[in-house]
This record gives structure tokens, sequence and C-alpha cells, in this order.
């Protein structure tokens, strides 16, 4: 039985790896070179901390991945465990907080609820005064994208998944039955009896050539390294004021890496046609609210250098993982959380091919006519 994964980043090498570790042929068709999309952009986030129980769930199955990576895969990916601290202004977020943590803490997670004042022990330069409360878990932390793809693509062709880079899937072709029989490329038809969408952003575009309409759109998000004024110890969390959106966390030897999304004004862009640097403005106001809350960030903080990427995003900010049509699967609109699913996403992708259903989450969570059945939870830990 053939599968082609359609999409030569995180999510689809996972898919990929654990498709073939389960016997499947695995032909994996890549645009561009592995990791050419969003991954290679992605900050590296990986945390428990989320809102709804499924993503806690995608997060403690692939966090067990992240944790024997190296000796599983025989890469070291730096993932460094600084936790996470999310900050709340607002009385509505104060009140998602402890709900969150009760959550948490019932699936197995070691996050609790603290004051402000609680939270500077972990971030000694944050101002208290704006916040009301906040929720820190240690285990939390982030690992390096990059080293991870090499990874899981090393770990996939030895495998036995034949990678082709360069090489686009410029249509999907399914039988009389609409059950889907295979891509067509440049060099040629693949027959598959299963076709996975991981094309991230630019998973809308398959999806017209398959026939399917899905809610998942391409929206820009920045990211930019800075020398703060006071160094950022590497034992400090990722630290995210929630009610602003801007978030910030420790790079090598006292840099920072601010992000953010601010404002209300959130275009769908077309992933072929988007600029990929920081702009400048964006840049001076991620800065600035840094500073507003940590005095890391006072007025000699320099800015080194920044890049922008795409978040695919659904509505309620989970993705679709399913077969939508007869041998069409997606893995796709991970809204921002995409790099640290993936162990888990492989997995569910792998169980649903070969099995047809799956024990790691309840797959409702994360079905296409979720929407329509008006049963959707948002994320709401979304930076
Ligand atoms: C600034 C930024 C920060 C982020 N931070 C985090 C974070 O801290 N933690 C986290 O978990 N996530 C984060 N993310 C999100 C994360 O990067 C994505 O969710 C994740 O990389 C998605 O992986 P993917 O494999 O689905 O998509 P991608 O990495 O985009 O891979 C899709 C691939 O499909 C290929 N492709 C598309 N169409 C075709 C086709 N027709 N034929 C062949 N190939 C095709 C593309 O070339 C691309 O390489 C961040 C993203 C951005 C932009």
């Amino acid at each position: 039985m053939t599968v082609v994964v359609v999409g030569g980043g995180i999510v689809g090498m996972a898919a990929a790896y654990s498709l073939a570790e389960r016997g499947r042929e695995v032909v994996c068709c890549e645009k561009g070179s592995l990791g050419s999309g969003s991954t290679e952009r992605s900050a590296g986030g990986i945390r428990t901390q989320f809102s709804t129980r499924v993503n806690v769930r995608l997060s403690l199955a692939s966090i067990a991945v992240w944790e024997s990576f190296e000796a599983e895969f025989g890469v070291d990916i730096e993932y460094r465990r600084s936790g996470y601290l999310f900050l709340a202004r607002e009385e509505a977020t104060v009140e998602d907080f402890a709900a969150n943590v009760a959550m948490q803490q019932e699936e197995g997670v070691d996050s609790e609820l603290l004051t402000p004042e609680e939270a500077r022990e972990h971030c000694p330069e944050l101002d208290p005064s704006p916040f009301r409360a906040a929720t820190y878990c240690p285990t939390d932390g982030f690992a390096d994208p990059h080293l991870a793809l090499q990874g899981y693509s090393q770990a996939a062709a030895e495998a036995g998944v034949e990678v082709r880079t360069k090489t686009p899937v410029t249509d999907v072709h399914r039988d009389g039955d609409g059950r889907v029989t295979g891509v067509e490329t440049p060099d040629g038809a693949i027959d598959a009896d299963y076709v996975v969408n991981a094309a991230g952003p630019w998973a809308g575009g398959l999806n017209e050539l398959a026939g399917v309409d899905l809610p998942v759109a391409p929206k820009r998000r920045q990211v930019a390294v800075v020398d703060p004024e006071t160094p950022v110890p590497e034992s400090t969390p990722l630290t995210i004021d929630l009610d602003t959106g801007s978030y910030f966390r420790p790079e090598r030897e006292g840099a920072a890496l601010v992000g953010g999304h601010f404002g209300g004004d959130d275009p769908e862009v077309d992933p072929d046609r988007f600029s990929a640097s920081a702009d400048t403005d964006w840049t001076v106001e991620a800065v600035e609210h840094a500073a507003a809350y940590a005095s890391y960030f006072g007025p000699e903080t320099r800015i080194k250098n920044g890049w922008a990427g795409l978040y695919a995003v659904t509505p309620d900010h989970h993705p679709i993982v399913e077969e939508v049509a007869p041998g069409y699967l997606v893995a796709i609109g991970f809204s921002g959380h995409g790099f640290q699913h993936a162990p888990a996403t492989g997995r569910l992708v792998a169980d649903l091919v070969v099995d047809g259903e799956t024990d790691l989450v309840p797959l409702d969570a994360l079905s296409a006519d979720r929407f329509e059945r008006g049963e959707t939870h948002d994320e709401r830990n979304v930076a």
C-alpha cells in the first residue's frame, strides 16, 4: 500500500516516518526543499499550557517523543525546558487561567496559577503591576525546528521513505467513485492508495485540487531577535502577555526573541507572495510591547534580525486531522502550534491510514465538520 505525503515540513516528515514505521510504502513530495515552508520559521516553542483538553493531549503525546528524541533519532534538538509563563491583564483572562490550570492538572500537567508577584520569581525583570494573574509550567520550553526536521527526515529515509524535493504536486487524481488514486507531478503521476495533505499554509491549494473546501487561512506572523539592554538569562521562561499578544523568550548569550501579533487587522495572505522579512515598524512595536512589562528591553536594546512566516489558521485554532474524502487525509491548520504537535500528528495520521481510527486523542475535536456542527472549542492560549 503506497501513501503519498504532500509537504516536507515537520508535519509531513513526522507523518511519513510514522507511516513507514508501520510498514507503509511512502513517497513524500516537497515542492521546494525540506523545511522551506513554516517549519524553519518557527520559534520552536513546546508547551502543555493550552486551554483545551485535545491540545494538552497532543502536547503530552508529542513531548514524550521530544524528550527521547536524541535517543530515538540520534539528533540533539537543543531542547531547553525553561518553562512558559502566561500573564493576564483582564478579569476574563484570569478566569480562563484558573479553568485552564484545573484542566491541565487533571491531564497530569505540572502547571500552576500564580500571582503576578510570584511570577517574578521566574522572570525577575517582570513588572507585575499591569497584571492580575499568571500561569506557569516549568517543563514547557522550546527546541530547534531545523534539527528536529533533520532528525525526522533522516529517520524517515532510514525507514524507507522516498523523499522527492523540488517536486510540486500539481493535481490529485480520483476515480469515478471519488476515491483518491494518486497525484500528478512534473515528473509524472504517482499512484497511491492514500494522499496526505501536509502542505502547511499551502493546504488550501492542494485541497482545491482534491475538490475539498476547508477553513484554513494563511496568516503572516513575525519574530525578531534582539540584544536586550539587560541580557535575558537562559533560565527565563517564554513569557506571554496574553491580552496584548506580546511574547519573548531567551535566545543564546543574553539575546532574546520577541514576537506577537498586534492590532485587529489579520488578513489572509497569498503563501506564494508575502514578505518573509520582519517589518521595521512591527519590530519596534514588538520591542516596545515587551519593554512595557519586562525591564530587560530598555532603550539600549538593539535589533539584530527578524523574519516573517505563515501560520495556517482555522476558526477555532485547532488543526484538522481527518480522512476528509476517500483516500484523502489532511493534517493542516495547526494555527501556530504545528511544530510542537508534529510527533503526535505523525502518529495520528499513521493510525488513521493503517487502522482507520486512533486512541491518541478524541478525533471529533479535529474533524472538518465540527465547524458546521457548531461544536468547536476555541483555543485561547494563542500568541
Ligand atoms: C513566526 C512563527 C513562529 C512560530 N512559532 C511556533 C512555535 O513556537 N511552536 C510551534 O509549535 N509552532 C510555531 N509556529 C508554527 C509552525 O511553524 C507550523 O505550525 C509548522 O511548521 C507547520 O508545519 P507543516 O509541516 O504543517 O508546514 P510547513 O513547514 O509549511 O510545510 C509544508 C510544506 O509543504 C510544501 N508544499 C506545499 N504545497 C505543496 C505541493 N503542492 N506540492 C509539494 N509540496 C508542497 C511546502 O513547500 C512546505 O515545505 C510558528 C510559525 C511562525 C510563522
